[in-house]
């Protein structure tokens, strides 16, 4: 706490997946053997084909400030792409281009969010939704799930978490860090419940949408009754491996996509412009083209579930999306290992850096004390050799 900052500030948490991953860095450049599975980040090579477009945007001299809520090409490729692959329909003015899907995130919570606004994040959530909330003024209301209800919710507990305080819902499905997909049928329930609360805005955050191992993505966006009230974010990170080119977009009621963009012109202008035509081409491609990452994460979630299942004490629910894993860990809770007490999942996900030379991340950070996350977004040497050290740590 440092009194000559603001209070804003102080109040907030450093986001955990991106302390660890700085740690694990960290400790590789003093020479320790680090394998980290800390940071969700697809290790693949951009495909060549959105790489060669970023190249001819440079030349064709792409250098002014793009309109601040995306090139009119852009938003027309993103509006093709929501009726591609998700049967839904808007307009120019409902879709805002930004610097990734996290400042999507933070634009609709600060235009939505005044002081005292309670947001409902079903647990386990990313882990910058609680501070994106509080930074915006909100109150995050975390509903707890666990491994016996594939950490989803049921909408009895959606219902019970709901007060006139309540102003949006805030969710990924694919879910990191659990990696569970909510089926259509269960987007549906819980949108009976929300049927009943027509103020309540869905923030629907669908960035994995594609690494979805079920090959079938729902969105509540799709419900007619729910559509003017559900803005979906999504972005070009995961799916094209573009995490450091940094493009998020929305896709909103009118009111709130204008707002969005009039925040985001106060606060950093339009996204990068070679970026932004290099997502041109990724989302007017069709998905199939980058599948090939998607099976290869398919084949290290059954590695790493059938190497994690075989240690005592971590017990996995089967993602069906994402590249994480989010084992429940609490069985070492009070046990000593190697002489280090062990009392919460942070113990536990320091202890692994320290005596496995294995970064994972606390699932304290997404509001689950009992677990820890680990990507598998990681080759399957790494993933191999990470979790024999981790066996070899706690048994
Ligand atoms: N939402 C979720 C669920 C995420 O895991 C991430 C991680 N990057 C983001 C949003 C932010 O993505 P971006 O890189 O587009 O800012
Ligand atoms: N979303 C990724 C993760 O959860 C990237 C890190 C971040 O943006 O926080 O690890």
């Amino acid at each position: 706490m440092n009194k000559k900052l603001s209070k804003r500030v102080n109040e907030m948490t450093t986001s955990a997946t991106l302390a660890m991953a700085a740690k694990a860095r960290e400790l590789k450049e003093a020479g320790k053997d680090i394998i980290s599975l800390s940071l969700g980040e697809p290790d693949f090579a951009i495909p060549d084909f959105i790489k060669e477009s970023a190249i001819q945007a440079i030349n064709d001299n792409y250098h002014a400030y793009p309109p601040v809520d995306g090139y009119t090409e852009l938003k027309q490729a993103i509006i093709k792409k929501f009726k591609r692959d998700n049967n839904l329909d808007y307009t120019p003015a409902q879709i805002v281009v930004s610097t990734g899907a996290k400042q999507s995130l933070a634009n609709i919570a600060m235009v939505l969010l005044n002081e005292g606004d309670e947001v409902i994040l079903p647990g386990p959530y990313w882990v910058s939704y609680s501070d994106i909330t509080r930074l915006s003024g909100g109150i995050p209301v975390v509903i707890p799930s666990n491994i016996e209800t594939d950490f989803k919710i049921s909408p009895q507990q959606l219902e019970s978490a709901i007060t006139p305080k309540t102003k949006m819902i805030l969710f990924s499905s694919p879910c990191n860090p659990s990696g569970s997909v909510y089926s259509k049928e269960e987007l549906r329930a819980l949108a009976d419940v929300l049927s009943k609360y027509p103020d309540i805005i869905v923030v629907s955050d669908e960035i994995y949408e594609h690494i979805n191992f079920i090959g079938e993505h729902a969105s509540m966006a799709q419900f007619e009754d729910m559509y003017d009230r559900t803005v979906v974010v999504n972005g070009v990170s995961k799916a094209f491996s573009m995490t450091g080119w940094r493009i998020g977009y929305i896709g909103a009621p009118e009111w709130i996509a204008r707002a969005c963009n009039k925040i985001q012109g106060q606060i950093t202008s339009g996204a990068n412009c070679i970026a932004q035509r290099a997502t041109i081409t990724a989302l007017e491609n069709p998905p199939s083209k980058i599948q090939y990452m998607i099976d290869a994460f398919k084949e290290r979630r059954t590695l790493i579930l059938n190497l994690l299942n075989d240690i005592p004490g971590f017990s996995c629910n089967q993602p069906q999306g994402a590249f994480y894993v989010f084992p429940d860990i609490s069985s070492y809770f009070g046990k000593e290992l190697k002489g280090t007490k062990i009392n919460n999942a942070s113990d536990l996900s320091l202890y692994l850096l320290e005596h496995a030379n294995v970064a994972t991340v606390t699932g304290e950070a997404f509001g689950d004390p009992n677990c820890i996350r680990l990507s598998y977004a990681a080759s399957t040497e790494e993933i191999t050799e990470a979790i024999r050290r981790i066996k070899e740590a706690v048994i």
